[in-house]
């Protein structure tokens, strides 16, 4: 079956509708039909409804639980509450309608969960069309039994409607009796109600065969005399629940493997068959009477084929349809014991190179030769005159085909087999040589990638309806980041586990079907896309995924070992690369979904169905994405690491170019790559004596600063001075996301902290120091890359001090920049540049930590508390998920009229969610042991926001620095770091290396001021020649260059230090910087902001915000005087 042809099916139309279903009517019952019953001692054969006609409640539930992440087993759980009298049995009994039902149940939920839970939107699943639908096996079950003079019922546990209709979404008509609980208003395994069903069948309990999936139901059933045939897998009752009526309901299985279990009538219907001894399956698996649109004429294809098989007698031509082969419509064809195949070019007329069944045939004619099973083709017929179209046929080659990729009712081995056979059959298809078969002209050899990103992309523009972010950078990126090498093989184009034809027994693939889309090309191509699957939910339409499967409990191959699977089997090296691969492949998903969107919007398609299928091309464009920056992560991450100290260093001078603000930089004389210049372990002074790699990614990071941050300055500044400061930019998440994408992220975790770069990039000090330099010419690029304080600290404080939960809870969101956090320490009451003076106090109650301070000056808290205008609150928006225009009335347009709200707890940077705590545990306990740091959940009540204050009037938006009360805040123990007493050694350790990021971006301010300075006095003249030629400026630009490169001198040793001998040894060297770096930046900005005139204190250049958080900054990271006095004490101490 075709990708596109999945996609453009009307299926997926019904997938996604849900709707009650209208089968109401209760037939006649107890009718007898007169046949024979073929050796059989039975009679009759009652189904149970849900899990055996139809999926049951409990994969339902799992699946429905899944998509709307509520923890598993919620469902089943509320269902059993109450046993006998909870509300699922009242409302199966009918005591209670759909509506009291919901609410009762609803309730249950909500409590266990302790929030709101949707169940109607859960009952809607539970009933819709998509799931509420009969096996196909138990269909044709059903019919051979009647067939054969039994008589069928169903006996079911149900429920009305709100509509007041019975749930049965049965064709009626299959079944002699139909006995429902809410008819009736009893349940099983009430005996009462079995009785009823035999006494309207008319037979003894031995005459029939009760089929149904929970025990208890059956153990009744045995116990009246009925014989019992347990679907497979529901075997051992859960010991979980006592109450039997509980487990009448539902077993507590874990979903996933009721899910399994739900999917597999196959084995009931077997064991069935054995008992009555006939066979309940004997139609094509997969067909359908042809539709009346497609009807071909019977008599000429029956001439055509009688001549092509030369026969003479043939009987009548027995014609079905397929379900696969949307595309190219396919035909089963049984003529005089042949079983045959065709497949045919849809009517009307068509693009010139769409169903080319000629290539069809072509390849699966040549791959057949070279030992690639494919169906045996028999011959092509171009003459429309025959059926009207031309077409091919072949041998029909039977076997299993299997729909769903989680392979339910298999042996975990089993299972495991068959992905194994998928993997081999590919590289046989991989392996062929194209000379020996002929096949060296089927495709344009080479590029195919390249090839393949312009062909979607170009397919996606013509289908775009709206600006879809992923996609804009997946079509940006895909080009920049193709294969270097690509080798050329036949390519399949759709090769999914659905295409391959099984041996109905052995893990073995007969045949591959579906050529359509096959060409020569790049085989990885192949390979991702066979492990769509694996990234797809299992209630992805059509596509079916696995993504929600535990794979290993069911032995199939995660992807990635399917990858190694097959380069193993191929004979080639690992594939670094397959996630460019997999980007790739949900890109082209995504392009065709967009396709199929645009045509619903125009077509006859419901609003809702073409809504959701947009929402498809966004998931599937964001898979997409997921899979790019996973690409960029593996390039940065493999590049090789050198040690600093056993690589040579020189330091560097080559003439200074005019700058740009990433310009290169020159710091002496010396020749370039001078041997008398270098030493081992030296100070690396300059980003060109980097190790190759690191300077590579210095390249890549200016690179991106000049293409990306630079021009987005504008924007990301007017944003900061709209009224919708107080939410995030977009374009600050849109370039957050490209930042990740280049492996330009989470940089500043030195290797020291993190050896085995698990969170990090890795690098030591000294190479961060120059990648920090350059982030901080802007002051944006450092949240751009995830290196911005406060988060760095507080995700280097976790990765070295927290527990492993703590690590899952805070790190990983934070690292992947979804999450934001703040550092609480200090007080306006005290002297906080004296962190033992803090006062906040953090006392034990039962099993939490209740705390209670007032805090100030607490960057990245953001918000201010909402005004009320003096009236009631304007809005009711949600605090994490602001829109521009209702915050514009809150926050912007009059903002602190008097009268603020009551502050609500997690009024915040809506992304901030973390807030480390500083306070005291112990005030009597000695100095330094009083402290502790505590995580806060932002969101936890008792959090109040005092006001946001301002840095020389900038209020620094969407972060902020706020003024907070913690009033009885009570956090779990868990949240805890170290343990008590330990905040001050914790508070060390966070100022590590952070210590000198702030020292090193101040360089990177300095120096964007001064080329700024540079550039202006050279174009603007005053008193007749350019400002540059006069002294003073002259002797400014001097004296900002020396003062930059003493100062730049000083945090490099510092860094070299730590990464030498720790940052306890280089404490001096700390300090030193921080006397130094802020007042250096403050006096080369100043110099530049005067050399600008006016302009230099206005908006429109970064120079007044410079100069602002230089200044800040002799505060923010500890007064000027603390650090002089650290350098005075150490210099006494240690120095003659
Ligand atoms: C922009 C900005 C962001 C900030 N972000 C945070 C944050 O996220 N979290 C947080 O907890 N705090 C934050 N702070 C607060 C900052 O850490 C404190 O302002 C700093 O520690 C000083 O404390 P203080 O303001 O209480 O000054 P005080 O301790 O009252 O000191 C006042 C002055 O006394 C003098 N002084 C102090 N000690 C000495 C000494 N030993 N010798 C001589 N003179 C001395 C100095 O001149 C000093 O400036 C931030 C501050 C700013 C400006």
């Amino acid at each position: 079956m075709c990708v596109r042809s999945c996609f453009q099916s009307p299926r997926l139309q019904w997938v996604w509708r849900t709707a009650f279903l209208k089968h109401t009517q209760r037939r006649h019952q107890g009718s007898h039909r007169w046949t024979h019953l073929g050796g059989s001692t039975y009679r009759a054969v009652i189904f149970d409804m849900g899990g055996v006609l139809i999926p049951s409640p409990g994969r339902v539930a799992a699946e429905w639980e899944v998509q709307n992440r509520i923890p598993s087993g919620t469902i089943l759980k509320a269902l059993m509450e109450g046993g006998e009298n909870g509300p699922w049995m009242r409302f199966m009994r009918a005591e209670i309608t759909a509506e009291g039902f919901l609410r009762e149940f609803g309730r249950l939920c909500s409590e266990m969960l302790k929030t709101s839970v949707p169940v109607d939107s859960f009952f809607s699943l539970l009933t819709s069309e998509r799931v509420a639908k009969q096996f196909p096996v138990m269909t044709e079950a059903i019919t051979q039994i009647r067939a054969k003079g039994l008589q069928t019922a169903v006996l079911s546990n149900n429920f009305y409607l709100p509509n007041q209709k019975s749930f049965l979404p049965l064709d009626r008509k299959q079944f002699d009796v139909i006995v429902e609980s809410c008819m009736e208003g009893i349940c099983k395994p009430d005996p009462r109600i079995y009785k009823l069903c035999l006494e309207q069948l008319g037979l003894q309990p031995s005459e029939s065969i009760f089929l149904d999936d929970l025990g208890t139901n059956l153990k009744e059933a045995a116990r009246l005399g009925i014989h019992t045939i347990k679907r497979q897998g529901f075997a051992v009752l859960p010991k979980l629940v006592s109450n039997s009526w509980a487990q009448a309901i539902y077993p507590p299985y874990p979903p996933k493997v009721v899910r399994l279990q739900v999917n597999d009538p196959e084995t009931a219907v077997k064991e069935l068959e054995a008992l009555l001894g006939f066979t309940l399956r004997v139609g094509v698996p997969n067909t359908r009477p042809v539709k009346k649109t497609m009807e071909i004429p019977k008599d000429s294809l029956q001439k055509y084929l009688k001549d092509l098989l030369g026969i003479q007698t043939t009987g009548p031509l027995e014609l079905l349809q397929f379900d696969h082969g949307q595309s190219n419509p396919t035909y089963y064809i049984r003529l005089a014991n042949r079983d045959l195949v065709l497949r045919k070019k849809p009517p009307g007329t068509l693009l010139p190179s769409a169903h080319a069944i000629e290539r069809e045939f072509r390849i699966m004619k040549a791959l057949a030769n070279a030992g690639v099973p494919v169906p045996n083709v028999l011959d092509l017929c171009e003459d429309s005159s025959v059926i009207g179209t031309p077409f091919y046929v072949m041998e029909y080659c039977p076997g299993l085909i299997y729909k769903d990729p989680s392979l339910p009712g298999l042996e975990p081995s089993h299972r495991r087999a068959i992905y194994t056979a998928m993997n081999t059959v590919l590289c046989k298809i991989h392996s062929v040589d194209l000379q020996a078969v002929g096949l060296e002209d089927y495709g344009k050899q080479g590029d195919y990638i390249p090839r393949q990103v312009r062909t979607w992309v170009k397919q996606y523009r013509a289908s775009e309806t709206s600006t879809i972010p992923a996609m804009e950078r997946l079509i940006e990126w895909l080009p920049l980041h193709l294969p270097r090498q690509q080798r050329t093989t036949v390519v399949h184009g759709d090769f999914r586990l659905d295409n391959l034809v099984f041996h109905p027994e052995e893990p073995e693939v007969l045949a591959v079907l579906d050529w359509e889309l096959s060409t020569l090309g790049d085989p990885l191509a192949d390979v991702a896309y066979s492990c769509l699957a694996h990234y797809l939910p299992s209630s992805f339409p059509v596509l079916r995924g696995i993504n929600d499967c535990d794979l290993t409990q069911l032995g199939i191959p995660a992807a990635e070992e399917y990858f190694r699977m097959y380069c193993l089997q191929m004979g080639l090296p690992p594939t670094e690369n397959w996630n460019f691969y997999m980007a790739f492949s949900f890109f082209r998903v995504a392009a065709i979904l967009q396709g199929v969107y645009k045509r619903s919007l125009t077509g006859q398609a419901s609003s809702t169905y073409a809504e959701q299928t947009g929402k498809l091309t966004e998931f599937v464009s964001n898979l997409a994405w997921d899979f790019a920056v996973k690409e960029g992560f593996r390039v940065f991450k493999e590049m090789p690491f050198t040690n600093p100290l056993t690589r040579s260093y020189h330091t560097w001078a080559r003439p200074q170019s005019q700058w740009c603000p990433t310009g290169s930089r020159s710091y002496s004389s010396v020749p370039e790559a001078s041997p008398a210049h270098t030493s081992r372990g030296g100070l690396v002074i300059s980003p060109e004596s980097l190790s190759p790699p690191v300077r590579e990614l210095y390249h890549r990071l200016k690179h991106f600063m000049e293409q990306r941050v630079y021009p987005a300055e504008p924007e990301l500044q007017s944003h900061q001075a709209s009224a919708a400061r107080w939410s995030p930019s977009p374009l600050i998440e849109d370039l957050k996301e490209k930042a990740k994408a280049e492996g330009l992220w989470n940089l500043f975790l030195p290797l020291e902290a993190d050896p085995e770069k698990k969170y990090g990039a890795g690098l030591t000090n000294v190479e961060y120091a120059h990648l920090c330099e350059l982030m901080g010419t802007s002051l944006y690029a450092p949240e751009v890359c995830n290196c911005s304080a406060p988060d760095t600290g507080n995700m280097e404080l976790l990765v070295r001090y927290g527990t492993e939960a703590q690590k899952a809870r805070w790190l990983i969101p934070l690292l992947e920049g979804k999450a934001r956090s703040c550092f609480a320490m200090t007080e306006p009451q005290v002297a906080s540049s004296d962190a033992t003076n803090i006062e906040a106090s953090i006392r034990e109650e039962d099993s939490f930590y209740v705390i209670n301070g007032h805090k100030w000056w607490i960057t990245g808290q953001g918000r201010p508390p909402v005004p009320t205008h003096g009236r009631m609150p304007p809005c009711t928006c949600d605090p994490r998920n602001l829109s521009t225009s209702c915050c514009s009335f809150c926050f912007g347009q009059l903002p602190f009229l008097g009268g603020f709200l009551a502050p609500r707890s997690g009024i915040l940077d809506p992304r901030c969610q973390l807030c480390v705590f500083m306070g005291k545990t112990d005030p009597h306990a000695p100095r330094h042991r009083q402290q502790s740091v505590l995580l806060v959940p932002m969101d936890t009540p008792g959090i109040k926001i005092i006001r946001p204050l301002t840095v020389y009037g900038l209020e620094d938006a969407p972060g902020g620095h706020g003024e907070v009360r913690f009033e009885h805040v009570r956090v779990p123990k868990e949240n805890m770091v170290l343990g008590p007493g330990r905040g001050f050694e914790i508070a060390q350790g966070r100022l590590g290396p952070g210590r000198i990021h702030h020292c090193m971006r101040l360089i990177g301010f300095s120096e964007r001021a001064l080329a700024l300075m540079k550039a202006r006095v050279k174009s603007r003249l005053a008193f007749g020649k350019p400002l540059v030629e006069q002294g003073t400026v002259l002797a400014d630009i001097a004296q900002s260059r020396v003062e930059i490169e003493q100062a730049r001198l000083l945090v490099l040793r510092a860094a070299h230090l730590m990464d030498l001998a720790g940052n306890k040894a280089a404490a001096l060297d700390i300090a030193m910087i921080k006397m130094v770096a802020p007042s250096m930046a403050s006096r080369v900005i100043d110099r530049a902001i005067q050399a600008f005139g006016a302009a230099g204190l206005s908006s429109d250049y970064p120079l007044a915000q410079f100069f602002t958080w230089a200044r800040a900054l002799r505060f923010a990271d500890g007064p000027d005087e603390v650090h002089r006095a650290t350098v005075a004490k150490l210099e006494l101490k240690h120095r003659i």
